[in-house]
């Protein structure tokens, strides 16, 4: 059945809801989003994935990203204080470009947000209020919204879009069922000067005793996190700028590098952010961005697949079948849990028992034969390509379940996984 939409309101002017405006507006909706001036001092999501730059592109802004940005080239990730493990992005071959960038969050969001403006969506600077009708799966702008914004669509918008990230605002109004990831890790994060960096414009990434840690080159500062289970921060202090600075200058690995180093900006805290609400659209609205979802931190993918939505969304609403919003719902379902596996084996020590195989072996044939191909692989999780190449994900699920597996039944290799899992 086909949907007769005209008119979307955006809640949310980030990342997802100011692309997808602009791709709607470029397809003759009518659009307004909601957004809220002020933002936070710092704002997490500053590494971007090669696999964003077609979007980019398409969007008409990688120039412009690229002026303000750090280059980054690849990922470098330590297994342990000593042991790292380099993939430039060039390894991964495929389709993608072999970089992508550190972002200015601010700035990358200002980016969109002005291309949206110069694309003549229209901003209203107010929090979108939204009500329920009745008991029915249909929601509403509510009446002083509808006045407050002069009646910008002549009644209802055809579509509410929720692009609020975090705030979740039409899952919480609908009480829309979630799936909750197993982690429940914290994330701290502030702007340093003066920290080192050992590969200087790749994304720096250190498996620590408790945790592990990101360093994030960007043109001034280093934007550096931490990912913790929130029974050890305690240990470090009772606000989370004690717990952060206390933390980075025990640890053995971070203190290493942040030894010289001052922190700019106030610190951020992030928690419990592995979300999935379960179903995506109903009848008059849809979910897009971290609204619809958000796995991980760890391997940069979330303003990726933000976009992306974005352009799926468009996709979606261009066409406006049911059956079209339910391809797209699918999708993202699909897609969020095919990266929840790959995040899995970051936590769970078998992307790192996989490295550390691979460096015993190097010296044999065998590891001589399967060693650039398993790097080419590993490389496109980092890039994001693993994601949608059957025979990348065929070969990973491989190599990370029954080969790591085998390799211990037949003794060639005698580490235990969970050894390296992330406590
Ligand atoms: C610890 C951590 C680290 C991360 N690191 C990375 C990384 O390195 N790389 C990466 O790509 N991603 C990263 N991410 C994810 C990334 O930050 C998000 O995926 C991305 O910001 C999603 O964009 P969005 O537009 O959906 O949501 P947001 O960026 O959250 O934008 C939502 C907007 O909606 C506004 N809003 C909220 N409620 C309302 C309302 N009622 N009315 C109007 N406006 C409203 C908010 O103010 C905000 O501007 C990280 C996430 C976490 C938690």
């Amino acid at each position: 059945m086909k949907r007769n939409i005209k008119t979307v309101a955006i809640i949310g002017g980030g990342p997802s809801g100011c692309s997808l405006a602009t791709l709607l507006k470029r397809k003759g909706f009518k659009v307004a989003v909601f957004y809220l001036e002020k933002r936070p001092e710092i704002i997490v999501g500053e590494s971007l994935v090669p696999a964003i730059v077609p979007y980019l592109r398409q969007l008409g802004v990688e120039d412009e990203v690229k002026s303000y940005s750090t280059y980054k080239p690849g990922a470098s990730v330590w297994v342990s204080k000593d042991e790292e493990a380099t993939s430039p992005f060039s390894f991964g071959g495929g389709g993608l470009p072999p970089y992508a960038y550190n972002v200015p969050r601010t700035k990358f969001d200002k980016t969109i947000f002005d291309l949206a403006v110069r694309e003549g969506v229209i901003f209203f600077n107010q929090a979108a209020k939204l009500e329920q009708v009745g008991n029915t799966d249909e929601i509403k702008l509510s009446d002083d919204t509808i006045t407050d914004i002069n009646d910008f669509f002549n009644g209802q918008p055809d579509l509410i879009v929720d692009a609020s990230g975090r705030s979740r605002t039409i899952s919480r109004l609908l009480d829309i069922p979630t799936k909750e990831g197993d982690r429940k890790d914290i994330a701290i994060f502030a702007h340093l000067s003066g920290a080192e960096k050992i590969e200087p414009y790749n994304i720096h990434l250190h498996r620590l005793e408790k945790g592990w840690n990101w360093r994030i080159p960007l043109p001034d500062r280093i934007s550096v996190g931490v990912v913790i289970d929130p029974k050890h921060i305690k240990e470090y202090g009772s606000t989370k700028e004690e717990q952060y600075d206390n933390f980075l200058k025990s640890d053995e690995t971070l203190s290493k590098f942040t030894a010289n180093a001052k922190r700019e900006t106030g610190v951020a805290q992030y928690n419990n952010y592995q979300l999935i609400s379960q179903k995506m659209y109903g009848k008059n609205w849809l979910l897009t961005g971290d609204a619809g979802g958000f796995l991980d931190p760890i391997f940069s993918s979330g303003l990726f697949l933000a976009i992306k939505g974005s352009f799926e969304a468009a996709e979606a609403i261009g066409v406006g079948t049911d059956a079209a919003f339910k391809k797209y719902q699918k999708n993202q379902l699909y897609e969020l849990a095919i990266w929840q596996k790959l995040v899995d084996t970051w936590y769970s020590g078998g992307l790192f028992t996989l490295f550390k195989v691979g460096q015993d072996r190097m010296d044999t044939a065998f590891g001589r034969f399967i060693g650039p191909h398993m790097q080419r692989h590993l490389t496109r999780i980092f890039s994001g390509e693993a994601v949608y190449r059957n025979y990348s994900r065929a070969f990973l699920n491989f190599v990370l379940g029954p080969m790591i597996r085998w390799m211990k039944v037949g003794r060639l290799h005698n580490r235990n996984i969970r050894d390296l899992e992330i406590k």
